[in-house]
């Protein structure tokens, strides 16, 4: 079966536990006003602006964006990593874009990774709706599940639609799943501030299973992109945030009985 991707990074190490290769799918149902990776969320090709260099020329060029490939193909790509992962506890991690939006191809990845032994993560927003979710929970060894922000209103205006359906794999997956990470996009104005975190706090505390989370630090490193993709950035002057500014909510989340997970 194909799928439909734009990259593949071998050598990630912020994408879950050791060594992964990460396989990026092209396509997400949301529409995050800070995401750094807006070539991923159209499920069709695009193109891309990229400077080159010929000799001392420096000048635009066309890059397209997404690439058909078939599960079996993708799997023997992955699979040559196969040492780095055995050696640091790592594996394959399925992101995007929201790779839950090609539930079939996933599942013939999960399961051709498996069949090979290799440790399997999704990474998803969990805004899709498909029929095929348990079979997916039952082959993937660690979820990345992205928790932007636990207040309806703050979801449609700055993610999109779908903040029920969120909600209903958050609980599928935190009861389901083996293991679940719960990345949490820390935006200024957006859910950087104390209350927004007690209402993430509260929501996670009904799910004893699900104990890690990763607070990421807003960036504007997909500033640029928007440009080449010939849209407009949406975060206005949104400043970088660090990780020191981030130690006060690390500091709740801890305290609550949450281990922090760096990735
Ligand atoms: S869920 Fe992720 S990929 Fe989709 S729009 Fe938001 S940040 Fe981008």
């Amino acid at each position: 079966m194909q799928g439909f991707i734009f990259d593949i990074k071998r050598y990630a190490v912020n994408d879950g536990p050791g060594i992964r290769t990460t396989v990026f799918f092209k396509g997400c149902s949301l529409r995050c006003r800070w995401c750094h990776n807006p070539e991923s969320q159209s499920p069709k090709h695009e193109t891309m602006t990229v400077k080159r260099k010929l000799g001392d020329n420096i000048f635009d060029d066309i890059q397209q964006v997404g690439y058909t490939i078939e599960s079996g193909q993708l799997v023997e790509q992955i699979a040559r990593d196969e040492v780095f992962f055995d050696e640091s506890g790592g594996g394959v991690t399925f992101s995007g874009g929201e790779p839950i939006m090609q539930p079939e191809f996933l599942l013939e990845c999960l399961r051709g990774c498996k069949q090979r032994n290799i440790q399997t993560c999704v990474d998803t927003a969990g805004a899709v709706d498909t029929p095929l979710m348990d079979k997916i929970i039952a082959l993937t060894d660690i979820f990345l599940f992205d928790v932007k922000t636990m207040n309806s209103e703050t979801f449609a205006e700055y993610v999109g639609t779908g903040f029920d359906m969120v909600m209903r794999n958050l609980a599928k997956v935190a009861e389901n799943a083996s293991r679940v990470i719960i990345r949490i996009p820390v935006i200024p104005g957006v859910n950087d501030d104390e209350d927004s975190i007690d209402q993430i706090i509260s929501v996670l505390l009904q799910y004893p299973r699900v104990r890690e989370v990763s607070l990421l630090p807003f960036h504007r490193t997909g500033f640029d992109k928007y440009r080449r993709l010939g849209r407009n950035w949406q975060m206005g002057d949104a400043h970088n945030l660090t990780q020191e500014d981030l130690q006060p909510l690390n500091n709740k989340f801890a305290a609550a009985g949450f281990q922090l997970f760096s990735t």
